[in-house]
């Protein structure tokens, strides 16, 4: 079998799980080749850590959920709230992405609520093109082949709302999705609930269940509106595919 590598490039440790946690579990389901690639340390998510601590403790958890996935995992010393589309961060992520050599890369739309996040995507934009020219970071060999590139989904509408270009159904691995957001426990038992307004209440995996299902409901009742042949969809991950990767054919993926 010829291995498919998906590349997550991601701002913070969680953020592949949170975007596509459906995506990586029918992935490695199927037997095929991840690595999760975060661009900070995400030290700064955490109301009563200090940065060190919380930066060891994000990269336990994010171990913790890349092996329930199989994948490689990559955490540059960034300090989160402080990623720049540097030239030096950019040829170092076209280093990272040609070692990897990906089919599908995942990561954020410029538009997005946290500025790591729109960096991480300028980033991966900066660096499509320059993937195949030698001169730039030449100890790591040119790609002959361009990967696709898929921005996961925001809510945000502003240039542009995002489009549902390849939607996945994930109702079969919504407990496995579930599993590896628990392993993010500095996140989402403690950083999470400290933010939420109501704070005399059980923040256990039942809670986690009921507020990150959310997303994927309204994912899919969101195609379900706009492609009225989704209609048995209940939760999904959906993806905007880039025009900066190369062409993006779903029929690549139809072992998910
Ligand atoms: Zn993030």
């Amino acid at each position: 079998m010829t291995h498919k590598r998906l590349l997550l490039v991601m701002a913070h440790p969680d953020d592949a799980e949170f975007s596509a946690g459906g995506l990586m579990t029918l992935w490695h389901q199927a037997g095929h080749r991840i690595k999760i690639l975060c661009l900070t340390n995400g030290n700064a998510g955490h109301h009563t850590l200090s940065r060190s601590e919380l930066a060891d403790q994000r990269l336990d958890e994010a171990r913790q959920a890349a092996t329930l996935v199989g994948a490689d995992l990559e955490i540059w010393p960034v300090d989160d709230g402080r990623l720049t589309p540097s030239i030096e961060l950019r040829e170092k992520l076209i280093g990272a992405i040609r070692d990897f050599a990906p089919h599908l890369i995942v990561t954020h739309r410029t538009a997005d609520y946290h500025p790591d996040h729109r960096a991480t995507g300028q980033l991966v934009q900066d660096s499509a093109y320059l993937l195949q020219v030698p001169a730039i970071a030449p100890e790591h060999p040119a790609l002959s082949q361009m990967p696709s590139i898929l921005l996961s989904y925001d809510r945000f509408r502003d240039p542009r709302p995002f489009r549902f270009d390849w939607v996945i159904d994930t109702a079969s691995v919504q407990d496995n999705v579930i599993n590896l957001l628990a392993c993010h426990a500095s996140q989402v038992f403690d950083w999470l609930p400290s933010l939420m307004p109501e704070t005399n209440y059980s923040y256990d995996t039942a809670w986690l269940k009921q507020f990150y299902q959310r997303k994927p409901t309204k994912v899919a009742a969101t195609y379900r509106a706009i492609n009225p042949t989704g209609a048995s969809l209940e939760f999904a991950e959906a993806f905007e595919i880039s025009d900066y990767g190369s062409r993006f054919t779903p029929d690549h993926y139809s072992f998910l």
